[in-house]
C-alpha cells in the first residue's frame, strides 16, 4: 500500500507493507486525513537521524475494516475520526494524576501505524477505547478530520479555566492572536464554550475570514484570556498589550528557536499567569466528538481537498490556504 515518508527532506509516497492485525485493535481503511501545522513543523526540523522515526499525518477519517476488539462499540464498516495517542490513566502515573495527559509516558508513546497519510492504518484497543468515535453521516469528510484539532483547542480553553456549559463562561473574554485554520477553530470552540470571544491577526485577509466566521478584534479593548496561535515575537508583544493585569496567556505554538521569551518583570508585576497547552486527553476528544457531531462547532468550507499522490504541493500551499485535507 502506499504511505507518505519523510525522505531526505522532502515527503515521498513509498510502497509499505499493510498493516496486519495481529492483536487487539483495528485496521482501518483511510478515506483521507487533515495536514496539521505540526506536521509542517516536524518535517522542516527534520534531519537525516530522526526522519525515519517521524510519523506523519493524525487527523484520521476511516472506515473499520477488520476488528478484533471484544468491548468494542464499533464494527466493521463504520466511518470514524481519530486521535493518534492516549495516556496510561494510572494513578501512579506522576503525569496522569497531575491532569497532564499529554507528558504521561504511555501518550508518548503510542502512536497509529504507519501514519494518516496511508492507505490503510493499525490502532490498538486502547485507541478504540479513548480516541476514535464514529462521525454523523452529515458531516463532510475533512469536517469529519476536525476532530483531533478541535480536541487539541478544547484542551487549550479547558486550561485557561473554563468548563463546558458553566454559566461563568459568558462573563469572560477571550483574545485569539494568530488566525489560521487552528485560531479560527479556538475561535470556534471558545465560542462553543460561551466565551465573549475575538480574534487577531497581523494579516488582513485573515481577519476578513474571522470576520465572516462572525469574529471582530476590539483594539481598545483588555481581554482577560488571550490565546497564542502563532509563535513569533509580534504575537507575544500583541498578547502583553491586550491582556488584562491579572489575566492568563495561553500558549498553543512553537516558536523559533531562538526567539528570548516573556519577559520576567512584566510578568511578575502584572501577575500574569501563562498556559501551555498542547495535546488533548480522551476527555477532550470526546467532547470534541460531540461538538462536531452536533454542529455546535461548524467546520464546514474550512478545508482544500488534495490528492495523496500531491502531498508535496499541499505542504507548499499550506501558507496560502487555510487547511489541506489529503484524500487518500
Ligand atoms: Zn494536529
Ligand atoms: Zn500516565
Amino acid at each position: 500500500m502506499k504511505s507518505a515518508k519523510l525522505i531526505n527532506g522532502k515527503v515521498e509516497l513509498t510502497a509499505v507493507e499493510k498493516p496486519v492485525l495481529d492483536s487487539t485493535g483495528a485496521i482501518i481503511k483511510v478515506l483521507g486525513c487533515g495536514l496539521c501545522g505540526s506536521d509542517i513543523v516536524k518535517i522542516r526540523h527534520a534531519n537525516q537521524n530522526n526522519e525515519e522515526k517521524i510519523v506523519l499525518g493524525h487527523e484520521v477519517v476511516g472506515i473499520i475494516e477488520e476488528i478484533n476488539d471484544e468491548k468494542s462499540k464499533f464494527k466493521v464498516g463504520d466511518i470514524v475520526a481519530l486521535g493518534h495517542h492516549y495516556p496510561c490513566l494510572k494513578d501512579d502515573c506522576e503525569f496522569c494524576k497531575n491532569a497532564s495527559y499529554s507528558m504521561c509516558k504511555t501518550f508518548k508513546a503510542s502512536n497509529i501505524i504507519p501514519g494518516g497519510f496511508s492507505e490503510y492504518i493499525k490502532v490498538d484497543s486502547n485507541h478504540l477505547k479513548y480516541t476514535v468515535y464514529k462521525m454523523d453521516d452529515n458531516l463532510k469528510e475533512d469536517e469529519k478530520a476536525f476532530l483531533e484539532p478541535l480536541s487539541c483547542c478544547i484542551r487549550a480553553v479547558e486550561r485557561a479555566g473554563f468548563n463546558y456549559k458553566d454559566k461563568k463562561n459568558s462573563k469572560h473574554s477571550a483574545l485569539v492572536i494568530g488566525l489560521g485554520s487552528i485560531g479560527l477553530l479556538m475561535m470556534k470552540a471558545l465560542r462553543a464554550f460561551e466565551v465573549e470571544t475575538f480574534g487577531f491577526d497581523i494579516s488582513a485577509q485573515r481577519m476578513n475570514l474571522a470576520n465572516r466566521h462572525g469574529f471582530r478584534f476590539d483594539e481598545n479593548k483588555k481581554y482577560d484570556t488571550v490565546f497564542l496561535t502563532a509563535g513569533n515575537s509580534k504575537a507575544i508583544e500583541s498578547a502583553l498589550k491586550y491582556v488584562i493585569d491579572g489575566g492568563k496567556i495561553i500558549v498553543f505554538s512553537s516558536v523559533e528557536d531562538d526567539f528570548k521569551g516573556f519577559s520576567n518583570n512584566e510578568i511578575y508585576y502584572r501577575e500574569l499567569s501563562i498556559i501551555a497547552s498542547y495535546s488533548p486527553s480522551p476527555s477532550n476528544i470526546k467532547l470534541s466528538s460531540e461538538l462536531l457531531n452536533s454542529k455546535k462547532v461548524d467546520v464546514s468550507n474550512l478545508s482544500t481537498y488534495y490528492k495523496l499522490d500531491d502531498i508535496q504541493k499541499a505542504i507548499e500551499d499550506s501558507s496560502k490556504i487555510l487547511k489541506a485535507y489529503i484524500k487518500i
